[in-house]
């Protein structure tokens, strides 16, 4: 029995690492305070060695952050030197509005955007249009492109989006943002590995063939995620609320299982055949640096 039992264990593989031959992205929110300025930068600087694809800047709920994620992503693309992208929604403006928005950020040579409908301002708990504006994402990607030959990203939902009728109709959504313009989807962090693939065979099945790409969120908080994903809708596994238990004043320790759920995550899809990862970085570097590491990433001479 012993022996059967050490040869089940010598079995599972172990996380030996993997070779690197991935693609990463790092997303990042727009500073608030002078402090959160310089925990930003040196993130970005702590990840920059690991030779980003591309940077990304959120834009705040509501449009409330225009000037500074504008500033943010000038700085990233133009001081760190990492091909920057912006985010931009839809909510609190009219078209013109956000043409124009789109148009100096052509002009600074910031050519990609990641493109959303956005989130109902505060207090709103229904979607509604501005009147005027960009009646959606789809609706955004194809003005957008009529401003300028933008590189578009767009976002999609391997568990569903809240405003979701059903599954087929988020699918159909993704095709119609495809098909208007985007060439990459980003997508909602998820912890089950499996509703990734899931999305990715039904993305496939619908006739999508531009890249899907996992938006991982390295647990920071654990409070902090379970309050968004009751926003957005993402399952958290039973187990992890087990993980993070207890954790709560212990910042290190939680951190360190916070890499090994996400490095685990990463390994599995990587399993499945994936090479691009979008990072989550709530602007902390240590983290998503960590498990790039695994992922077998090294700085770039
Ligand atoms: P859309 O694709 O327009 O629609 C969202 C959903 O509504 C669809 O998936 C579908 O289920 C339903 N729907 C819409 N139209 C139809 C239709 N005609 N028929 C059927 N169903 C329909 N928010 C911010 O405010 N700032 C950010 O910087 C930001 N960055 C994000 C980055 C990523 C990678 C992701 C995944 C999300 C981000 N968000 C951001 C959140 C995003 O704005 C919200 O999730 C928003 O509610 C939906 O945006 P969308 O672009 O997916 O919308």
């Amino acid at each position: 029995d012993q022996m059967r039992e050490a040869q089940r264990a010598l079995e599972t593989p172990l996380f030996s690492g993997l070779p690197g031959d991935i693609e990463v992205s790092f997303e990042f929110f727009p500073p608030k305070s002078e402090k959160m300025a310089e925990t930003l930068w040196q993130s970005v600087e702590t990840l920059k060695p690991l030779g980003p694809r591309f940077a990304s800047v959120t834009y705040g709920a509501g449009g409330s952050t225009r000037e500074r994620t504008h500033q943010q992503v000038v700085r990233i693309q133009n001081e760190a030197g990492i091909p920057a992208a912006a985010h931009l929604t839809c909510v609190n403006a009219t078209r013109e509005e956000v043409d124009e928005v789109a148009r100096h950020y052509w002009a600074e040579g910031i050519r990609h955007i990641v493109a959303l409908r956005g989130d109902p301002p505060d207090g709103a708990t229904k979607y509604a249009p501005h009147p005027g504006g960009y009646a959606n994402a789809v609706d955004l990607i194809a003005g957008l492109k009529k401003v300028a030959d933008f590189e578009i990203s767009c976002a999609a939902y391997p568990e569903l989006h809240p405003d979701s009728p059903n599954a087929q109709a988020d699918i159909d959504n993704l095709k119609a943002k495809f098909d208007a313009g985007a060439t990459r989807a980003i997508t909602q962090f998820f912890f089950d590995p499996q509703s990734f693939f899931a999305f990715r065979d039904k993305a496939t099945a619908a006739g999508i063939n531009g890249e899907i790409v996992p938006g991982i969120m390295p647990v920071l908080s654990f409070a902090a995620v379970q309050r968004m994903s009751g926003l957005c809708g993402t399952a958290i596994p039973g187990w992890m609320e087990g993980l993070f238990e207890g954790l709560d004043d212990r910042p290190e320790a939680r951190q360190l299982v916070s890499a090994t759920i996400a490095a685990e995550l990463c390994r599995r899809l990587y399993a499945g055949g994936v090479r691009q990862f979008h990072f989550y970085t709530l602007n902390r570097a240590e983290l998503s640096y960590a498990i790039c590491h695994m992922l077998g990433l090294r700085p770039k001479a």
